[in-house]
């Protein structure tokens, strides 16, 4: 039976690291009163793995979300400069999950309104395979460090389509390329060529232009209204995304999702947010929106629908809101004040 008939939907949950448990907790609270058809199987990655098994990424947790296909993550600590490899890139690349989807549209509006902007960005190449070295010179054995990126064609067309389907589907009307190939000529050249090609099949359905990061950068703080969908390499998407968040309230406002052609892991874009963790004051919004969009995923765009404007009347008219948003409520606060709405 589908999920469109009321089948359960077998799913995998990793809690995550940080402020991951918290929101993620309130997010299952809030699937369930929602009536959402995903059946748990709750899974530890991150350093909550490493702490009871020494591994960051367990065996199980893989094996579980090759069978669901299907997961719904919290955020995932990784340590800066040396230590384990981030649990959130082998797991994109594990999956192949290629395309990273991530949406910003204006809730509360605040310094800026009504921006609905959709950025996608590659997910597994570029500077993220991390095929780094150091080299010695002298008495420093890492007097020079060489990162080396790679973008196949394959691998920018693949997504390239992504984003002009998503377009087509979704009713946006333009697609933007961002890239560096007056510097980067090969690197993000490759990335420009593929994706204006495959644009070429949309013609007449899907406008394209294309932005040099850094002069993209600027212009979405200037006036991000001329942005419809973002089709960014996978360091330059990952920035962006960022600075999308910051346009309509801060990271506690994202949400994203990564899909391939095998399985689908939905997450906030913020990490684990040491500062905050534990205190019960983080903005579950971010990971509750990825949820909405784990169930368009699946099927249940009613549900989604209906979980969306329940945030949307908690946020607006409710006034209920985490301090992030300038408001008193905690993780918990909100979280009731949501599922009433439901
Ligand atoms: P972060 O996103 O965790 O936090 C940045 C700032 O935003 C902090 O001040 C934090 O308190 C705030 N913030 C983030 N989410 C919030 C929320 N839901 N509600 C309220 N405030 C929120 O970024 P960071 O501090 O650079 O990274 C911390 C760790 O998370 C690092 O180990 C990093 O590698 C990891 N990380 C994981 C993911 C992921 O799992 N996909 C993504 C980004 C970073």
């Amino acid at each position: 039976m589908s999920a469109a008939q009321g089948g359960r939907i077998p799913a995998t949950l990793i809690p995550g690291d940080g402020i991951g448990p918290e929101v993620t907790q309130a997010t299952v609270q809030v699937l369930d009163a929602l009536g959402a058809p995903f059946e748990w199987e709750t899974q530890t990655a991150g350093m909550a793995a490493v702490d009871a098994t020494g591994d960051p990424l367990p065996a199980a947790v893989l094996d579980s979300i090759r069978k669901n296909k299907l997961a719904l993550k919290g955020p995932l600590t990784t340590p800066v400069g040396g230590g384990f490899r981030s649990v959130n890139v082998r797991l994109r690349e594990e999956f192949k999950l290629y395309a990273n989807l991530r949406p910003a549209k204006t809730i509360i509006p605040g310094r800026y309104e009504n921006i609905d902007i959709v950025l996608v960005r590659e997910n597994i190449e570029g500077l993220y395979v991390a095929h780094e070295y150091f080299v010695p010179v002298g008495a420093d054995p890492r007097a020079v460090a060489v990162s080396t990126g790679v973008n196949t064609r394959e691998g920018c067309r693949r997504i390239a389509r992504f984003a002009f389907d998503y377009a087509v589907k979704n009713g946006r009307k333009k697609v933007t390329i961002v890239h560096k190939a007056n510097v980067l000529k090969a690197l993000t050249g490759i990335f420009l060529e593929a994706a204006r090609e495959v644009a070429q099949e949309y013609a007449g359905r899907v406008e394209v232009d294309d932005r040099i990061v850094d002069a993209c950068a600027m212009q979405l703080v200037l006036n991000p209204w001329q942005f419809d969908m973002l089709l960014c390499t996978n360091l330059f998407g990952d920035i962006l995304s960022d600075q999308l968040a910051g346009l309509i309230g801060g990271l506690g406002m994202a949400p994203g999702a990564n899909i391939g052609d095998q399985a689908a892991i939905f997450e906030a874009v913020h990490g684990s947010a040491p500062d905050i963790a534990g205190k019960g004051v983080a903005n579950p919004v971010s990971l509750m929106l990825a949820a909405g969009m784990m169930l368009d995923h699946v099927g249940r765009q009613d549900l989604a629908a209906r979980l969306r404007s329940a945030i949307q009347t908690t946020l607006l008219e409710d006034n209920v809101r985490t301090r992030d948003l300038g408001g008193k409520a905690s993780t918990a606060e909100f979280t009731a004040a949501l599922i009433k709405r439901l």
